[in-house]
């Protein structure tokens, strides 16, 4: 089914996209010292958007030396409660500009305008309330020393200068996830948001502005991962990366920390599983297992990819999910009503998520709904993906195996705990797991079994910016949210006193 109505264009929205974006740096929109620019699309039909300034090195240089600067000066001299102050500040403007966040966020990025508005922008502003509450509350310790007429104590203390780089699947939400406890730890930072969806960092920019932030704390480099990503990591004065991206990209980044042994947070792939037992509510869990996985057209790192179903609950869990995956409207971020699913990031990424459907078909799997892209009008335009279900697959499949990140599900019988424990471990990541049971111990065994920094049971995909979120194996390591994110931006001095 297809939704063609279009929801008007908020005016800021319109003159946002007719100017040319610049460059954060120094509380300045500067363009790139190289004058260069490159065109960000609407994935829903592939036109052209705006044109953002391309970042390089020379643009990072000025970025970290201005962040430097404000780190070294200004900054410091802000109070933890003027730090609060400012980012509640900023929450407060994301909710008041949630409108044209929200379609940024639809027009770049393909997903839903409403869902991004009472979803993305909203748990951003949330994000940084949470943090501005932390601001005040980054504590040392005294220390019990048995060491005679010494006093000893803690501080923990800002890094100094971080680099945030993120991906295109929730682009303000991540940078808020990111800038909110580094800022709130008294770090100066550089955002460089994905080359696919700069744009509502870009105006989240500007109400960092509007929030009142000194010069050189918040920067923001438009550009491509192999430039101005590289220059960043590479950046001999940038004593922090945090990174939400592939593991690929991950490994390039560990190796650009060796120069100044950069910290580093990463948070990275994942092919989470979904256990459904036959003793829980089945139809539930198929259908929640199946929006976990095609919610923003699976272009997410908790998707629920490989879903197992006890062998006596099989063929309901399928059927459940080959209904969720027909009865899903596609459409248009800002088509109206509401799409379900918006389209895949770009042409490449669709060729991506169709190699491995050919190469799943290829290898004797079986397509039990999908199979293939969108192609009727106006959908045609776009790089819309059918959600599809596979079956009959084998765990060796790269199918089964490699994180696709797109709206393609595997269901999979098994016969006993032991069973599915050791198929949803039998993966090289481990983000985010699932379980559905109604036996209560069953679910322990399994929480504690399951090698992955998130385990729901009997429900999916929640997140609370107090709850600690990351990776096991290859997802990653370090948690961000709660307490946890204060040790990723703070690092630990002991002061010893001679008494
Ligand atoms: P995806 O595969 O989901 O597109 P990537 O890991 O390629 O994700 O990209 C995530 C972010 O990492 C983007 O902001 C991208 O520009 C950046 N990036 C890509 N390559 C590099 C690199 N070699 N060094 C630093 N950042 C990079």
């Amino acid at each position: 089914m297809t939704v063609q109505t279009i929801v008007p264009i908020h005016p800021r929205v319109q003159a946002f996209l007719e100017s040319p974006r610049r460059l954060l740096i120094n509380n300045q929109w500067v363009e790139a010292a190289s004058g260069e620019t490159f065109e960000t699309y609407d994935p829903s039909n592939g036109k052209v958007l705006a044109r953002c300034a391309r970042g390089g090195l020379e643009d990072v240089d000025r970025a970290v030396r201005a962040a430097r600067a404000a780190f070294e000066g200004a900054w410091r001299e802000v109070s933890p409660a003027e730090r609060a102050k400012l980012l509640w500040r900023l929450a407060d403007l994301i909710e008041a500009h949630a409108d044209p966040l929200a379609q940024l966020e639809a027009l770049n990025n393909g997903k839903s305008y409403i869902s991004a508005k009472g979803g993305d922008v909203i748990w951003s502003a949330d994000h940084f309330r949470y943090y501005s509450g932390w601001a005040t509350k980054i504590e040392g310790s005294t220390i019990p020393i048995s060491v005679p007429r010494h006093f000893n104590y803690t501080l923990r203390e800002p890094l100094g200068v971080c680099g945030l780089i993120t991906p295109w699947n929730f682009p303000l939400e991540i940078a808020a996830w990111k800038l909110a406890p580094a800022l709130a730890c008294g770090n100066c930072v550089i955002l460089k948001p994905a080359e696919q969806t700069p744009l509502s960092a870009l105006y989240l920019g500007e109400l960092i502005l509007e929030a009142g932030f000194p010069a050189g704390v918040v920067n923001i480099i438009t550009g491509f991962g192999n430039e101005a990503g590289v220059a960043l990591t590479h950046h001999p004065e940038v004593d922090k990366i945090s990174f939400t991206g592939s593991t690929e990209v991950a490994r390039a980044i560990i190796a650009a920390s060796a120069g100044n042994l950069k910290r580093l947070s990463l948070e990275l792939g994942g092919k989470s599983p979904c256990l459904i037992f036959a003793d829980s509510d089945v139809e539930r869990a198929a259908e929640q297992a199946a929006l976990g996985l095609f919610g923003n057209s699976g272009q997410s790192c908790v998707a629920a990819a490989r879903i197992y179903a006890e062998r006596s609950a099989y063929e309901r869990v399928l059927e459940g999910v080959v209904a969720v995956a027909g009865r899903l409207k596609l459409g248009a971020g800002m088509a109206a009503p509401q799409p379900d699913i918006g389209p895949l990031i770009s042409e490449r990424q669709l060729g991506r998520v169709l190699g491995y459907v050919q190469s799943g078909i290829a290898q004797g799997a079986q397509v039990c709904a999908g199979g293939g892209r969108a192609l009727e009008a106006p959908l045609a335009e776009g790089y819309f993906m059918r959600p599809t279900v596979f079956t009959n697959t084998k765990p060796e499949m790269a199918l089964v195996r490699e994180e696709i990140f797109g709206p393609v599900a595997i269901v999979e019988p098994f016969d006993s705990f032991e069973d599915a424990v050791r198929a949803a471990n039998d993966s090289p990541y481990g983000l985010a797991a699932s379980i559905w049971t109604r036996d209560l111990s069953k679910a322990h065994r399994a929480a504690a079994a399951l090698k992955a920094g998130t385990v729901w049971v009997n429900t999916y995909g929640m997140f609370d910016p107090a709850s600690p979120f990351g990776g096991y194996k290859q997802s990653g390591y370090g948690r961000e949210m709660g307490a946890a994110a204060i040790e990723l931006y703070t690092q630990l001095k002991s002061v010893w006193i001679g008494l």
